[in-house]
């Protein structure tokens, strides 16, 4: 009977990042009104995505010259 207990959690999706989360117990009184999955979320900090940043790079070739040269 083990893991029964975390798969009757309930989940929710972090409306910041998206990422599913758990019910945890300090949410107990609280869960109807939870949004985020953490305090940073909740403060709306930047998500560390890990964006392919050569793939946008390459994406969008811009020469280093167009910003400075301005
Ligand atoms: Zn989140």
């Amino acid at each position: 009977m083990r893991g029964v207990k975390k798969a009757n959690l309930p989940t929710k999706i972090c409306l910041h990042c998206g990422r599913d989360f758990a019910w945890r117990k300090k949410w107990a009184r609280d869960w109807d009104h939870v949004q985020y999955c953490s305090d940073a979320c909740r403060k709306g900090r930047p998500v560390p995505v890990p964006l392919p940043v050569q793939n946008a790079k390459s994406i969008l070739p811009k020469p280093k010259g167009v910003g400075s040269s301005y």
